[in-house]
């Protein structure tokens, strides 16, 4: 497509009308100038195309049902995911579906958030890796994808309107930052702009968002596409750089560009680069659009083999797994035999078959099944309560499928608390009393409270495990999988330890993010918190040594890369997959940071016996905190210790290393700043040295003597902390004026600017 020529051949109506949909999930085709019509369809965890012909959006074709991603990111697999990618990229493409919806990116900033089902991680680095494989999977097929929700939509509650205070560290360093790798490596066709306000402003006519960030900092020069129903002003939104205005706005929204334009509000340039990108998305679409084949058979098997490295073994007290075939087993619980798989809302899949546990678990054995509870309303049904207690004594070991169902989370709404529901409680609780072996399959989107983890001997995590979950998890439950899936995110022992409790989801429309940049395990650990279980654990049915870590310098310069590896031995008896994880640890900081942060992982398979070695590449963003001072990354010189472990807890060996940077903060002094303050440069300490001597002789004078080391250390973080403006008072000579002190602090300044530029 000649993109440029056809700028000059479209009408200002027909520009305008190219930036919103035709309907609910076609761009506008233009047939005059041969611009064809693209369909779009949501996405992530596998396609929602809806049916030819009908009015009813949520009516989609049958398809298949991947693993959401709360439970892809326990993977920590992107090859794993890169093939989910790939098998969604094959099934659009055979559906003629340019674009699929996704993935999403953002991060778990509260358990409560009815969508976390949808998201990967409260980590944004292990978030944007598993964003970027799927992304890179699907893409590979020439299709496009959405990365979503951009940025920061945290919360269900009033998310269209809702304003969220972040200040600036934050945002970059924890809310943008999963965006920013996954654009950067993945390059997605396009971003879905998110339904909220990021302090004050609507993400969908956010300049700084739309067009400095993302498309002038970090390059994307991809199509910015609204989440549906997003768009505000319209016209703010097109200055912004948002792309196209998803759906059809019925041409009312159209019109308005024109008329900006027709007035002059919109300079004809600012709706170009618009159109520009929305026919360089069709371009694209078309030289992609030849139709393949794609076998749904085949991906519901991958949907079995992914959810069965996501699944978490939490507790595999007495090894109760894996079980025995020649056992007497039951299966306690509606999950069992109708498993909850995927979550509601937009994202949900028409399965064209889901497998159950009671069915898959045929290939291994007979099983007796109870059903246990309802999920229609949560009141134990004393008939069903009773048959599964009778069920569990008469087995050996008993399987209770349990978790959250449809009701209790969904796209729209956030949860109001993390209990599971109380009949599911109550009948564990019951059958505890008659059996003492018992496992917990779980299938739910995010954390739940457990109040029974001290009384069942097993607890899988399976989280929404897609269409052949059933299959997964007897897998797993009899060994044919070893388990290796670590969990993406904290599970809190209660809701009210979560760093966000006090302010999620805030108060009409304000949500103060005050816990800044101490998200999931960021907060546990600064706090010495305990957790129900922390971030990156998770068992296996073998047990793995870490051993020779090694760094490739012990000092460099932040440009350069560092290389750490580390050997893994599986000292069980059983094959298996280790996810080994990377720390880093600024040791001398002038800024808060958290205690540790994860910046690498890699997940390795090794037969019983065998050792592999790990490699990481670490760079400046592996040290760098986000620095509002100079809008960017930064890297402060000094000591880093680099950890290598199982999980965030379970830290097997660590190393120092020096990381040198020659960027300086700008620095500029004036009478409030502190004696402290001065003092920590070596410009400052030159001219001020003299100075600060006698004032330090003078406090210590007064509040050092009688008191001992006490005394004398308040005096010296008296002094430190006295504005320069307030030496006057101390230093008796008459010299030392404010004029002079006036000179002093130019002079200091301008030996910065002179050293640091
Ligand atoms: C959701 C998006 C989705 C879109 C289209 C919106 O309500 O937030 O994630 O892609 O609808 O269905």
């Amino acid at each position: 497509m000649n993109i440029k020529k056809i700028l000059n051949e479209l009408t200002l109506e027909e520009k305008a009308s190219l930036c919103s949909g035709a309907d609910f999930w076609h761009t506008k085709a233009i047939e005059r100038l041969d611009i064809s019509q693209i369909m779009v369809s949501d996405g992530p965890h596998g396609l929602r195309k809806n049916v030819e012909g009908s009015e009813n959006p949520n009516e989609a074709i049958k398809a298949v049902c991947f693993p959401t991603a709360s439970a892809l990111a326990c993977s920590f697999d992107r090859v794993l995911i890169e093939s989910m990618g790939k098998a969604l990229g094959e099934e659009c493409r055979a559906e003629n579906v340019s674009v699929i919806l996704g993935p999403g990116c953002n991060i778990k900033r509260s358990p409560l958030c009815g969508r976390n089902f949808e998201y990967f991680s409260e980590d944004p680095y292990l978030a944007s890796e598993m964003a970027a494989a799927h992304i890179k999977g699907v893409q590979s097929k020439g299709i496009g994808t959405s990365l979503k929700h951009f940025a920061a939509n945290n919360q269900e509650t009033r998310r269209l309107t809702v304003d969220e205070k972040i200040d600036e560290r934050t945002l970059h360093e924890i809310y943008l930052a999963a965006f920013e790798n996954a654009v950067i490596k993945a390059k997605p066709w396009t971003v879905m702009c998110s339904y909220n306000r990021i302090n004050g402003v609507h993400s969908s006519q956010n300049k700084m968002l739309l067009t400095d960030v993302l498309r002038d900092k970090w390059g994307f020069n991809g199509l910015v596409v609204s989440d549906w129903g997003a768009v505000d002003d319209r016209v703010e939104a097109v200055k912004a750089g948002l792309d196209l205005e998803m759906p059809a706005s019925f041409g009312k929204n159209d019109k308005l560009i024109v008329e900006a334009v027709q007035n002059g509000e919109l300079s004809m340039d600012e709706l170009d680069k618009c159109v520009e990108r929305i026919l360089a998305l069709i371009d694209r679409a078309d030289e992609n659009s030849t139709k393949t084949e794609w076998n749904m058979e085949k991906q519901h098997e991958l949907a079995r083999k992914i959810s069965s490295q996501c699944s978490v073994l939490l507790k595999n007290d007495e090894h109760i797994l894996p079980l025995n075939k020649n056992e007497k087993i039951c299966f306690i619980g509606y999950f069992a035999e109708n498993p909850r798989y995927q979550g509601g809302g937009s994202s949900h899949i028409n399965s064209f078959k889901t497998t159950s546990a009671l069915e898959a678990v045929k290939e291994y054995c007979d099983v007796e099944y109870a059903q246990g509870y309802v999920t229609d309303k949560d009141a134990a049904d004393k008939a069903l309560l009773d048959e599964a207690v009778e069920c569990a004594k008469r087995n050996d070991k008993v399987i209770i499928f349990a978790g959250l169902p449809d009701a209790f989370e969904s796209e729209g709404f956030d949860r109001q608390h993390l209990r599971m529901p109380n009949c599911q409680l109550e009948l564990i609780d019951e059958i505890r009393k008659v059996n003492p072996n018992i496992v917990i399959v779980l299938h739910n989107g995010a954390p739940v409270e457990m109040p029974f983890v001290d009384d069942v001997k097993g607890i899988l995590e399976v989280y929404l495990g897609g269409q052949a979950v059933g299959g997964a998890v007897c897998d797993i439950l009899f060994g044919k999988v070893n388990p290796s899936g670590k969990l993406a995110e904290t599970f809190p022992i209660k809701l009210e330890d979560n760093p966000s409790y006090l302010n999620f989801p805030g108060k009409g429309d304000d949500v103060h993010y005050s816990e800044g940049i101490f998200v999931g395990y960021r907060y546990y650990e600064k706090k010495q918190m305990e957790t129900l279980f922390p971030f990156g654990f998770g068992l296996s049915y073998t047990t793995f040594e870490y051993s020779n870590m090694s760094i490739s310098s012990e000092e460099i310069d932040e440009n350069k890369t560092l290389t750490v590896s580390c050997d893994i031995t599986n000292t069980g008896e059983t094959d298996g997959m280790e996810i080994v994880q990377l720390y880093v640890s600024d040791k001398q900081s002038s800024v808060i940071r958290p205690i540790k942060e994860l910046k690498g992982f890699e997940k390795v398979f090794l037969k019983a016996g065998e050792t592999k070695k790990v490699v990481f590449h670490l760079n400046k963003k592996s040290f760098a905190y986000y620095e509002p001072a100079i809008s960017d990354w930064f890297v402060e010189y000094g000591e880093f210790e680099i950890l290598i472990g199982a999980s965030s807890k379970d830290i097997r060996s660590s190393k120092s290393v020096y990381v040198n940077s020659d960027v300086r903060l700008p620095l500029k002094f004036d009478f409030n700043n502190t004696v402290g303050d001065i003092m920590s440069c070596d410009e400052g300490k030159e001219v001020f040295g003299e100075f600060v001597e006698s004032f330090c002789n003078s406090m210590l004078s007064i509040n050092g003597d009688g008191l001992g080391e006490a005394s004398k250390d308040m005096a010296i973080s008296m002094f430190k902390d006295t504005p320069l403006r307030g030496m006057l008072c101390y230093d008796p000579r008459e010299e030392y004026n404010r004029a002079k002190l006036a000179e002093m602090i130019d002079k200091v300044n301008n030996m910065l600017e002179i050293n640091h530029s």
